[in-house]
């Protein structure tokens, strides 16, 4: 049986005139009819948030805890109808539909255990002051396509633990699976406090433009997020901006090959790039540059090959959407087209045995010089630069793009020597022997073109509350 698919509104299924399907992007084939919300559906949605924060927001941190659970719960008991459902709208492999609910039920788990506590800030003879924390009232969760469960969970997570009530837009390209979702947790909530609404840019728009809606936080390119913020300011909104990274992966001349070569190759090809932290350009230094890109062309075209069957054991996969392929392509071409050196991959043309979906072969480009579009820009999908350095200072301040402050990644024998670039690299989140993987317990934040504020971690949850000062005379 086709499953059907809702706006979830005051916790009431909701069809709508429009609908919309998605093209699931490893076979091309037609997906579900996804009702669009309304601009009355939103002005309905606002209205029950806003009535159901009155209670929500007063209640206590471990009846919201509780809730939590209760979600998890859901997103267990469901997890292969879940995973089916993801599996089309993404093209994920199996595997990876997998990860993306795993790691929902854990983000659930542990803000069912975490939580921001009062804290005494300042005391002397005369003064206590006592730092608590309190509720924004009704957040938007505007959220891509790559992670479609994951990066909604930690929002919805992050908003009800806090106390607020939140409306969640999934990505146009995979609302599928985040429905469902909200469809299966009803009646866990008071009605209104969990609400999600299908829709792209504009009603994307229409929530940063709302009086009603105390804060948005949102997850894509750095082109939308700036028009998010200046809308946001309309209203002097709240707004965590987690955007995109260009992220530089060091490799030292003492790196050990045979950690950091499995580690690189799925910094850059799980998902098949489509990573906000995927390691998108790697620097080798010189001294070891022919040998460990030998090894990693012999790696990736081992394990990172297209597999059409979603139950294969690959956590690669088709590009997920037309456009974000098109884009990738396009890369691919201009690296053609400029005669750079490509060591593996390269085909734009169909690569699947079907002739199906938006599949593209990971690629490796060695040595492009570092002006092109495939080392200035994020590219989002499978094909990845490998660059040579020599000189620590050249390679930091080639890594230090405005658009790289999301992620980074070195690797070296010598710990103090990877913690010394480490604290030089202008970036988030900095992962030493290791690639770029986002920990649900610590801040995740973008400097400079890469976001603006952050998510998950107590830090986080700061960011979707007030800090109240209650300063007690003695
Ligand atoms: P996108 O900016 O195209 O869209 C993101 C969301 O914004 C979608 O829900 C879209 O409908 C909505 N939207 C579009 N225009 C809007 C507007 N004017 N106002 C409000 N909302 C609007 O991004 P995408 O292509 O879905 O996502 C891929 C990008 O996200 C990549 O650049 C990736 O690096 C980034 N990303 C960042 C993180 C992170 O945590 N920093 C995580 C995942 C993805």
């Amino acid at each position: 049986m086709q499953p059907k698919f809702y706006n979830i509104i005051n916790d009431e299924l909701r069809s709508s005139d429009k609908t919309h399907a998605v093209t699931n992007p490893r076979t091309e084939d037609n997906l579900w009819p996804c009702p669009i919300a309304s601009t009355d559906d939103f002005e309905e949605a606002v209205s029950a948030a806003q009535k159901a924060f009155v209670t929500w927001g007063r209640t206590t941190v471990a009846e919201r805890q509780a809730a939590l659970v209760k979600l998890a719960d859901v997103l267990e008991e469901h997890s292969s109808e879940l995973g089916e459902i993801l599996s089309q709208e993404t093209g994920k492999s199996a595997i990876l539909a997998d990860i993306d609910i795993k790691a929902s039920i854990a983000q659930c788990l542990y803000y069912s255990k975490t939580a921001l506590e009062d804290e005494v800030q300042y005391e002397d003879d005369t003064t206590r002051v006592v730092a608590t924390h309190t509720p924004l009232g009704v957040v938007a969760a505007i959220c891509p396509w790559n992670f479609p469960l994951i990066l909604s969970n930690i929002k919805v997570v992050s908003s009800l633990v806090t106390g607020n009530c939140v409306i969640v837009k999934p990505s146009p390209f995979t609302p599928y699976a985040v429905m469902k979702w909200v469809e299966l947790s009803r009646g866990i909530l008071p009605p209104g406090v969990f609400q999600v609404l299908n829709g792209g840019a504009d009603l994307g728009s229409l929530m940063t433009l709302h009086p009603g809606i105390a804060k948005i936080s949102f997850t894509g390119t750095i082109a939308t997020g700036k028009r998010v913020m200046a809308a946001c300011a309309k209203t002097l909104k709240k707004v965590t901006l987690e955007l995109a990274g260009n992220d530089a992966c060091i490799v030292c001349a003492d790196a050990d090959f045979d950690k950091t070569i499995p580690s690189v190759a799925s910094g850059a090809f799980f998902n098949a790039g489509q990573v906000c932290v995927a390691s998108k350009r790697i620097y080798v230094h010189e001294s070891i540059y022919d040998e460990f890109l030998k090894r990693l062309v012999e790696e990736v075209e081992t394990k990172y090959g297209v597999q059409e069957n979603p139950r294969a054991p690959s956590v690669f996969g088709p590009v997920d959407n037309k456009a974000q392929f098109e884009s990738v392509r396009a890369i691919i071409e201009e690296c053609k087209a400029q005669n750079f050196d490509i060591v593996t991959g390269g085909k734009t043309a169909s690569v699947s045995a079907s002739g199906k979906g938006f599949w593209l072969e990971p690629t490796i480009v060695s040595r492009p010089p570092e002006d092109c579009t495939l080392v200035k820009e994020e590219q989002f999908g499978p094909v990845l630069p490998v660059l040579a350095w020599s000189d620590e200072d050249d390679v930091v301040s080639r890594s230090n793009l405005a658009n790289a402050g999301l992620g980074a990644s070195i690797y070296s024998t010598d710990l103090q020597k990877a913690e010394r670039i480490a604290r030089r690299l202008e970036a988030g989140s900095v992962y030493i022997n290791q690639f770029e993987r986002p920990n649900f317990g610590a801040y995740f934040a973008g400097m400079k073109d890469s976001g603006f504020g952050g998510e998950m971690g107590k830090q986080g949850l700061l960011s979707y509350s007030y800090t109240q000062c209650l300063h007690f005379a003695k």
